[in-house]
């Protein structure tokens, strides 16, 4: 099968990784709706200014060599009786002798209303792009001599979800914002609110964990609200209900990270999957009915695995204490896809330093 048609759908953890693997074997077909790969843990540092764009979101072009066709667009159908992949913008299907299917998950807003709408995901560099934006944008509408409380209301941010995205996230978003306020001499402090709807942040993790994550919350100031819902999301407000109360608080943003959810074109393919629609796989990600077709990554389930590996890119571990952040920097470099994107990453790293980078007036955002 040294000829054999390989085509990979999805260009994140699994789909770059299974062509970069693959290269030199087959011919290979890589079908993405992006131009880039993103290294989703540094999302965060992203936003936060510690990284750049090219560290962790390099362009396929630059990741495989010409072994690989890339192949732009969105795959919209799977037909796995005729094997073929239809993907937007092209006219031809794309015929398959192997079939890889890396999708991924989705933003989840479990049907609350106005979230989608209104709220920000956080899963994208452009999310994090634009949600940076919009803490300059709030930032830069509160006038100096505004009343700390009115500077706090017009500086209130929700993020809805406390698992370890949600804490992640909201301390970043308050160390940032803490930091602006600061600089801009502005009056009070700044509001980061974490919901969520279970009795604890970063449920099902462990106690060791909860105590650092819980440490690293209370530092940055971010007001967590436990057993608490989300009822509805507006352009400016979220409402929220505990104890069967329901209370409106004004926002600058709302970001959702309370869910993720299987990517919509697994949800239409009939092969045998789990409630949360996760594909059944072998131990070798074979699909057991179509055994040409492999899925993995955030969408695939396979039973013997404990815990469950979807919805992870590492399988999990967690740091603490003052040389978390030093190792998380050493430990992400060497997971960069090629050798040449970790070199140029890591010596960028090394020698440029990682601080944050604050939240300055837009002009001056926009002109660095
Ligand atoms: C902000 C953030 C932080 C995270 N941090 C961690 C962490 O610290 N540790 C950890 O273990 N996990 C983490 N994760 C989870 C991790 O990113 C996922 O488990 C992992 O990316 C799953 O890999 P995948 O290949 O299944 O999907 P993805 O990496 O999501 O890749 C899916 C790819 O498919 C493409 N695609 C989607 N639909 C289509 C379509 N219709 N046609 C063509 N292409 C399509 C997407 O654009 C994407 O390139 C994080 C996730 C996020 C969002």
């Amino acid at each position: 099968m040294a000829d054999a048609r390989i085509v990979i759908v999805g260009g994140g953890f699994g789909g770059l990784f299974t062509a970069l693997n693959l290269e030199g074997s087959g011919q290979i077909t890589l079908i993405t709706d992006e131009d880039h790969f993103l290294f989703s843990p540094m999302l965060y540092e992203y936003l936060s200014g510690e990284v750049e764009e090219w560290h962790i979101a390099p362009k396929y072009t630059e990741l495989v060599d010409e072994k690989v066709k890339l192949v732009s667009g969105a795959t919209r159908q799977i037909d796995l009786g005729a094997q073929k992949v239809i993907v937007e913008g092209h006219n031809e299907p794309f015929e398959y002798d192997v079939l890889v299917l890396a999708v991924g998950g989705t933003t989840n807003y479990r049907g609350v209303e106005g979230a989608e709408q209104f709220s920000l995901p956080f899963r994208k560099i452009r999310h994090a792009a634009a949600l940076r934006s919009r803490m300059v944008d709030a930032l830069d509408r509160v006038a100096p001599d505004l009343p700390p409380q009115d500077a706090r209301d017009a500086l209130t941010f929700a993020v809805v979800g406390g698992g370890a995205s949600g804490v992640e996230l909201s301390t970043k978003m308050a160390d940032l914002l803490r930091d602006a306020f600061k600089r801009r001499a502005l009056p009070g402090e700044p509001r980061v609110l974490v919901i969520e709807m279970g009795d604890r942040v970063v449920p099902g993790m462990g106690e060791q964990i909860r105590e650092v994550v819980e440490k690293a919350l209370l530092e940055s100031h971010v007001e967590v609200h436990t057993l608490t819902c989300v009822v509805q999301v507006g352009e400016h407000a979220i409402t929220v209900a505990h104890n069967e109360v329901q209370t409106e608080i004004n926002t600058a943003a709302v970001v959702w990270v309370g869910g993720v959810k299987v990517n919509p074109l697994i949800e239409n393919l009939e092969v045998p999957k789990t409630r949360n629609n996760l594909i059944r796989v072998a131990q070798t990600l074979q699909i057991p009915s179509f055994q040409n077709v492999f899925a993995l990554g955030d969408i695939a389930f396979y039973e013997s695995a404990t815990p469950t590996l979807a919805g992870t890119a590492t399988a999990g571990k967690a740091f603490g204490g003052p040389l978390a952040r030093q190792a998380r920097f050493a430990m992400y470099t060497g997971r960069l896809p090629t050798w040449h994107h970790r070199l140029r990453v890591g010596a960028s790293w090394f020698f440029e330093g990682t601080v944050p980078r604050p939240l300055l007036p837009l002009g001056i955002e926009r002109n660095r």
